[in-house]
């Protein structure tokens, strides 16, 4: 047996594995993510690697091998859990080893030139003057140097020190555990505790808030590790209970990561995190170069700070003694990695949990059908808060069929409900977000006099429009011609169904001239700090609407804010894939959490074709339980996640014929592997849990993945659909191999997207 081994983890170039011999006296102890000693080198110098991976063949001339030297005692330090993370990774999520160890590890990157680092002394004159001795008496000149240099000026260029003084990184690093020095950048370090006097206010929990922190606390003590689903409406304080929990973990000695979507890590948010726990806390996002994000991430591992905060990688901190991991709004497709390996950091952040004996809290004012399925399994610990903390009113929403508006002849964007409460709320000098949801929008035919919508007669997703006119299914590659007349009511009123926020605005400027509109979409934000600039114009009222897409409804406060009006509803409903109901209820959700934050009631006005939708009703009527029974019939009935599993395997290539055919040999293969798994169960006496006469697992496609060419890159996805995820693993693993040995793949691109969003 041979075992792939890495030795130098923190390097850019990871890509270099080498393969040992597992000596016949370590067979069967070797696994990936052990550490181990091997020699290395032309004079064999011992160092440390981890293992990788483990194969029978070996890839290179077997008398060059070398052996494994052993396996040392303490082999459980955090490098050897991330690396078995990312074995994992690999094995539930595809791709290489490689692309799973560059998502876990902290990697050093050639420092990119524009970021300005510091250094900063930490220590008081005479303290320095007194390390500078022993430095001088132990002939440690380098070091010496540096601190002779930092006594002259306590804040010193990182590119100062290093080309001027000639000091190395090792030296810095040494001086920087040591707790002489700091590297600071203008970004991570800026610490707003100084500015702001560390003040915590004091709070009394309400009883849901009390019941949910004693419930972990007393788990925790107990060295009970679990995942808890915390479900609270928004505003229900559950950010106070997760900052409570953090301190119960925190004060056992042990570190947490809190995950929070990047659009919602507001200023607001994180200052809280710093009241609490002061300059133990560092924050994370995407604006850090590698170079910043690789410094804080050798701070956490230094034991420097106890809690990370930042977006999915954070989930990735190093931390030697983690007791904690917070998502919050665990519902967030951004959770997703879209990237290989497509992990999603729920399920990633729970195995990290279980092998480093720490506990999971989801958070969400909707979770998602797969954090509830599992906690109504019994998998995680439900835990509920139906209360605002602050005894404000949930928003009253009102719905507005756009059907009968038609019928009253009102064939403008805004229903006279809405318009009626926005002239109140101008009069009144309160403000309105209009909120048009266009996420995922791809272009499906509705009726706009009954509301029916043209669905996949297989599939039950609604169709979409192509650019040569045909109406398609993104899962099965159904399509028909684009229909002219409502197959229902024989209506002329059907068509692809069309807004944008350009238009909204518009025509608010035009019916109401006295309000000052702002906009908020993907063209007035591609500017840096656009997206700031207009969220704190609109917080200072310098203007009475904000019109824009999701990105106004994710966890912004405006406590002036007392009508909400939702466009079109069924802009998001009708995306062509099995989510579009979810994401529907989560969005209206979050748009009625936006009315009324402050000391008013606020109202909100969903407008649609289809009131009857369930994600519609029940979204209006603020039951998250009833939506919840109804999408998981749907999940049931169409064998869906989290039901079931469903893998896509992406194909895309140059070569569209070569595509074609690669397409159809992969389905052959996929076909040939199941029938020899099902054979082999049937041997077995495995009873087929569904019904007779259907399949185990089904092979859905080639079809379209939504969008057919990118840069001149054609694309296709197959589905196949399995109970078992570890059947999918599994014929996901047959397909590496299949296209490793056919050379015709070579010129494709094949990705697995398990569960996709
Ligand atoms: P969520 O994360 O559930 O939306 P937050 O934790 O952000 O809720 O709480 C909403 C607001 O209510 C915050 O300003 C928070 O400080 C405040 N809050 C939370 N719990 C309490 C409490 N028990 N007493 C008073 N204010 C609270
Ligand atoms: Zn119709
Ligand atoms: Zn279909």
């Amino acid at each position: 047996m041979f075992a792939d081994v890495i030795v130098d983890i923190q390097h850019e170039k990871l890509d270099k594995i080498f393969q040992y011999r597992i000596p016949e006296s370590m067979e069967g102890r070797v696994e990936p993510g052990m550490g181990v000693i091997v020699p290395f080198g032309k004079g064999n110098r011992k160092i440390r690697g981890y293992v990788t991976g483990i194969s029978e063949k070996c890839d290179y001339d077997l008398s060059k091998v070398k052996d494994i030297i052993e396996i040392p005692e303490r082999a459980v330090e955090i490098e050897a859990k991330l690396v078995s993370l990312a074995a994992w990774m690999k094995s539930n999520y595809g791709g290489t080893m490689i692309q799973a160890l560059k998502t876990v590890l902290p990697i050093k990157h050639k420092e990119n030139a524009k970021v300005k680092k510091k250094l900063r002394l930490l220590l008081d004159e005479e303290t320095g003057k007194r390390q500078l001795h022993y430095y001088q008496e132990k002939n440690q000149k380098a070091r010496a140097r540096l601190m002779e240099a930092l006594l002259d000026d306590p804040v010193l260029e990182y590119d100062l020190v290093t080309k001027k003084l000639n000091i190395t990184m090792p030296v810095i690093r040494a001086l920087e555990e040591q707790g002489v020095l700091r590297v600071e950048t203008e970004q991570i370090f800026r610490n707003p505790v100084r500015q702001t006097v560390r003040q915590e206010k004091k709070i009394v929990y309400t009883p849901e808030q009390q019941h949910v922190i004693s419930r972990f606390r007393e788990d925790y003590m107990r060295g009970i590790r679990q995942t808890y689903l915390i479900h609270g409406v928004t505003g229900s304080g559950k950010t106070e209970v997760y900052m409570e929990m953090i301190r119960t973990v925190v004060d056992q000695g042990r570190q947490a990561i809190v995950l929070i979507p990047e659009i919602a890590l507001t200023y607001q948010t994180v200052m809280r995190f710093y009241r609490r726990f002061g300059d133990r806390v560092s924050v994370m996002n995407s604006r850090l170069s590698a170079g910043e994000r690789y410094d804080q991430m050798m701070r956490a591992k230094s034991g420097q700070i106890d809690v990370m905060i930042g977006p999915r990688s954070a989930l990735f901190t190093p931390f030697p003694n983690l007791g904690l991991i917070v998502i919050d709004e665990e519902h967030d497709t951004a959770y997703k990695s879209e990237q290989t390996p497509r992990y999603h950091a729920r399920e990633t952040a729970v195995q990290r949990a279980k092998t480093e004996d720490a506990s999971v809290v989801l958070g969400s004012a909707t979770p998602s059908m797969e954090a509830m399925y599992r906690a109504r399994q019994g998998e995680y610990v439900l835990l509920e808060m139906r209360n605002r903390s602050r005894m404000q009113q949930m928003a009253e929403v009102y719905i507005a069929d756009m059907r009968e508006e038609l019928k009253n002849g009102n064939r403008s964007i805004l229903s006279g409900r809405l318009r009626e409460l926005m002239e109140d709320r101008l009069e009144k000098g309160e403000q309105i977000m209009l909120f048009l949801n266009r996420r995922g929008y791809s272009g499906f035919i509705s009726c706009r006099e009954c509301g029916h919508v043209i669905k996949c007669p297989h599939c039950d997703v609604s169709l979409s429009v192509h650019r040569d006119g045909k109406m398609r299914c993104h899962y099965c590659g159904y399509e028909q011609p684009k229909v002219t007349v409502c197959p229902e009511c024989g209506s002329h009123y059907i068509g692809e169904f069309r807004a944008g926020t350009q238009q909204i605005e518009d025509l608010v400027r035009k019916i109401f001239p006295q309000a000052g509109v702002l906009r908020m979409d993907m063209d007035t934000t591609r500017q840096k700090d656009a997206h700031e600039k207009i969220l704190s114009a609109f917080a200072n009222e310098e203007a009475d609407v904000l019109v824009g897409t999701q990105m106004i409804v994710k966890g912004h406060d405006f406590p002036n804010v007392t009508l909400v009006g939702v466009l079109a509803a069924d802009m998001s409903l009708y995306t062509g894939d099995y989510r579009s109901g979810e994401r529907t209820f989560q969005l209206l959700t979050q748009a009625e959490g936006r009315a009324g934050r402050g000391d008013r009631p606020g109202e909100a006005v969903i407008q649609t074709y289809d009131p009857s939708h369930y994600a519609i009703r029940t979204a209006a009527e603020q039951d998250y339980e009833a939506f919840y029974e109804e999408e998981i019939r749907y999940r049931e009935l169409m064998g869906y996640p989290p039901v079931e599993n469903l893998l896509a395997v992406l194909v895309s290539g140059a070569d569209e014929a070569l595509l074609e055919k690669g397409c159809h040999y992969l389905r052959e293969y996929i076909l040939r592997v199941i029938r020899g798994i099902t054979s082999r169960e049937n041997a077995a006496g495995v009873q087929n849990s569904r019904e007779a006469g259907c399949p185990a697992v089904q092979v859905i496609g080639p079809a379209s993945p939504g969008i057919d060419k990118i840069k001149d890159i054609y694309r296709k996805v197959i589905y196949i659909k399995a109970e078992q995820y570890g059947l999918l693993a599994g014929i996901k693993d047959k397909i590496e191999q299949y296209i490793e040995i056919n050379s015709g793949f070579d010129r494709m691109r094949v990705q697995f997207d398990f569960n996709p969003m």
